[in-house]
C-alpha cells in the first residue's frame, strides 16, 4: 500500500527510559553521543526546558498518553506499589487515551505499540507487546546461542549495580532482604527482558510492525529501556578508560555507551522510514519518561528526587511537513500538553477528554514565547515530594515532613526546598530559610494547583462512577439521586448542567452506617466529596443492597435531598 501523501501524518511516539535532556548533544551533552538524535534536532522542534510529571515510568507513561497529571488519571503509585485504588481510579476517571482517541479519528489509525510493560495504558491498542513475526528456527537459534550471553550480561550488570548501593545505602535488615529479593528477581525474570529491552530488538520489531501496517495511517509508540538500569550497552559502545576503573566510573561509561546505542537504533529506524518513503508523512516524537540520578545529590543510578536531572526530559517533535523551520523553543513545558498537541495537529476536538495540559502549537508556530509559567511534578516511590518550578525557582515540598529516602536511607532535601536556578542550577543551595517569602508564595501557588485538581478529579469521580453504575444496571429510575452538582451550575456549558443524573443507592449496611457517622461529624468536606465517597463505596463492588426503608436511609436521604442530590 502507498502510505505516504495522505492527509493525515503517522505518529511515532519514541520514549527512551531515563534518558537525561542534558547527556545529548541537541541539550549541550556530548555531541559524539547522539548525532542521530541531534539531526533530527537540527531539522525538528526542539523544547529546551521540557518536564516529566512524575519520576517514575508507570505514571509518567500514563501522562504522555493521557495528557493529565497523575492526580487526575488515577495512577499515582508505581511497578510493585500500584494499588487496587489507582486501577479504580484511572478506569473511574474514564481517563481517554492518545491511543482511543486516535482510533476513533476518521477512518481510525491502526495503534501499535512495542513495550513489554503492557500495564492499563495499553487501552485503545491494536497491538500492544514484543512478539515478533520471526520464523521458529531464527528463534531457537537466538534462545540457544545468544540469549545466555545477554542473560549472563544482564547480571552482571545488576552486581555492579548492588556494589555500589551496597557502598552508598546504610544497611538495615529490611533493606538486605529486599536487595536479596531484587538480586533473585533479575536472576529469574531478566531472561526475557534482557531480550526484549535491548534496542536493536525494539527497532526490528517496529520495522516488522511498519511494513506489515494495513490502515492508511498509524500511530506507533516505541519504548527504548536500554538507559534504565543496569544500563544495557553492547560491548563496542563501552568507552574503556585507560588503567582502573571505579564502580561510578564503569557504570557511567555505561550509561554514555547506553544513550550512544539507543542514539544509533533511532538512526536505524529513521533510514528505514526514509526507505520504505514514509519520512515525509510521519511525525516522529522524541522524549523520556523522566531522567535520571547518577551520583547528582547523593542518589546513585536511579530516578528518585525532583531534581533537574531526573525531571527535565528531551522533547523533539520532527513532521517536516508541517513544522518546515526548525526551532528551539525556550518556554516551559509538560508531559501532559503532548496530547493536547498531536489533537489540536490533527483537528480533533478534545475539550472533552479532560487533558490538563495546553497544546503546544502555538509555541512551534511562534504565536506565543509561552504557553504556562510553571511545571508541577511529583514522586512516591522512595519518599513523597512534591515539585513546583517556575523559569528562576524551584520548590520542593515533602508532605511526610522530614521524610527518611527508602532507597538511600537518608534523608534528601528536607521538609522545604527552595532553588534559585538563575544562580544555582544544579540545586545545590537549599534557599528556603532565607528566601521564606517566596518559599511561601510558591508553596501557596502549589497548593491553589492540587486544590483544583483534586476538586476536578472529584467531579471526573462522580462523572464516571453514575456512568459506570448505569453501564452494570445498577441504577434504578425509582429511587433518584439528582448528579447536578452545584457548583457545575455555573460553568459556561449550561446545557449539560442541566441534565440530570440518576443514580441508586445501592450500600451494605455496615456502609450506611459509616456514611451516617461522617454526617453526624460533618467529614465531608463539600457534597462532591459525600457523593464522591458513596459512589466509590458502591464501585467496591459490594452485592448486597441497601437496607430497605431503614432509618439510616431515610436520614441519609434527607441528607442527599438537601444536598440537591435527591428530589
Ligand atoms: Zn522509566
Ligand atoms: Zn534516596
Amino acid at each position: 500500500m502507498e502510505k505516504n501523501k495522505h492527509k493525515y501524518p503517522n505518529i511515532i511516539l519514541i520514549v527512551i527510559d531515563a534518558l537525561r535532556a542534558r547527556n545529548l548533544g541537541c541539550y549541550g551533552g556530548d555531541r559524539a553521543s547522539s548525532p542521530n538524535i541531534d539531526k533530527i534536532a537540527d531539522k525538528g522542534v526542539l523544547f529546551e526546558n521540557a518536564y516529566c510529571s512524575w519520576n517514575t515510568t508507570d505514571q509518567s507513561l500514563t501522562t504522555i498518553l493521557s495528557g493529565r497529571y497523575p492526580r487526575t488519571h488515577g495512577i499515582v503509585h508505581h511497578g510493585d506499589k500500584i494499588k487496587p485504588e489507582d486501577l479504580n481510579a484511572f478506569e473511574t476517571l474514564n481517563v481517554r487515551l492518545l491511543s482511543q482517541v486516535l482510533q476513533g479519528k476518521d477512518n481510525g489509525y491502526e495503534t501499535l505499540a512495542v513495550d513489554w510493560m503492557a500495564r492499563w495504558f495499553k487501552r485503545g491498542f491494536d497491538y500492544y507487546g514484543y512478539n515478533p513475526k520471526r520464523n521458529l528456527l531464527r528463534k531457537l537459534i537466538y534462545y540457544i546461542f545468544t540469549l545466555p550471553y545477554v542473560h549472563l550480561k544482564y547480571i552482571v550488570a545488576h552486581l555492579g549495580l548492588l556494589r555500589i548501593y551496597s557502598k552508598k545505602r546504610r544497611f538495615t535488615a529490611a533493606s538486605l532482604w529486599k536487595g536479596f529479593k531484587d538480586v533473585f528477581r533479575t536472576f529469574l525474570f531478566t531472561f526475557e527482558l534482557a531480550r526484549i529491552q535491548d534496542a536493536c530488538f525494539v527497532t526490528g520489531l517496529a520495522e516488522e510492525l511498519i511494513k506489515s501496517s494495513r490502515k492508511e495511517n498509524f500511530f506507533l509508540f516505541l519504548h527504548y529501556w536500554d538507559t534504565h538500569t543496569p544500563y544495557n550497552c553492547p560491548r563496542n559502545f563501552f568507552e574503556k578508560k585507560k588503567g582502573h576503573m571505579t564502580s561510578e566510573e564503569v557504570l557511567l561509561a555505561k550509561y554514555n555507551g547506553a544513550v550512544r546505542y539507543v542514539d544509533q537504533q533511532i538512526g536505524r529506524l529513521f533510514d528505514s522510514l526514509r526507505e520504505e518513503r514514509l519520512l515525509e508523512d510521519t511525525l516522529i516524537i522524541i522524549t523520556s519518561d523522566h531522567g535520571e540520578s547518577l551520583t547528582e545529590h547523593d542518589i546513585f543510578f536511579d530516578h528518585h528526587g525532583l531534581y533537574d536531572v531526573t525531571t527535565h526530559v528531551p522533547l523533539i517533535l520532527y513532521y517536516p511537513k508541517a513544522f518546515s523551520e526548525p526551532k528551539r523553543v525556550k518556554g516551559l513545558v509538560q508531559h501532559v500538553d503532548l496530547a493536547p498537541t498531536i489533537c489540536e495537529l490533527l483537528s480533533i476536538k478534545y475539550k472533552d477528554h479532560g487533558f490538563d495540559g495546553a497544546s503546544l502549537m502555538p509555541l512551534i508556530l511562534g504565536e506565543k514565547k509561552e504557553i504556562r509559567h510553571f511545571v508541577f511534578n511529583e514522586e512516591s516511590y522512595v519518599q513523597r515530594k512534591i515539585g513546583f518550578r517556575t523559569k528562576k525557582f524551584k520548590y520542593i515540598f515533602s508532605p511526610d515532613g522530614v521524610g527518611m529516602c527508602n532507597y538511600c536511607q537518608q534523608v534528601h532535601g528536607g521538609e522545604e526546598e527552595l532553588y534559585n536556578l538563575e544562580v544555582d542550577p544544579e540545586e545545590k543551595v537549599n534557599i528556603a530559610v532565607e528566601s521564606k517569602i517566596i518559599a511561601d508564595e510558591m508553596k501557596k501557588e502549589l497548593n491553589d494547583l492540587i486544590k483544583s485538581l483534586n476538586s476536578k478529579k472529584q467531579k471526573e469521580f462522580i462523572k464516571g462512577g453514575i456512568f459506570r453504575l448505569r453501564e452494570r444496571g445498577r441504577l434504578d429510575d425509582d429511587n433518584l439521586v439528582k448528579g447536578e452538582f452545584s457548583d457545575m451550575k455555573n460553568e459556561k456549558n449550561e446545557k449539560q448542567s442541566t441534565k440530570k443524573e440518576k443514580v441508586t443507592l445501592e450500600l451494605p449496611e455496615e456502609i450506611m452506617k459509616e456514611i451516617k457517622r461522617r454526617i453526624e461529624d460533618t467529614e465531608f468536606q463539600s457534597s462532591e466529596e459525600y457523593l464522591s465517597y458513596i459512589i466509590h463505596e458502591v464501585l467496591k463492588g459490594s452485592s448486597s443492597r441497601i437496607v430497605q426503608n431503614s432509618k439510616e436511609e431515610k436520614k441519609i436521604k434527607k441528607k442527599l435531598r438537601s444536598l440537591g442530590y435527591m428530589d
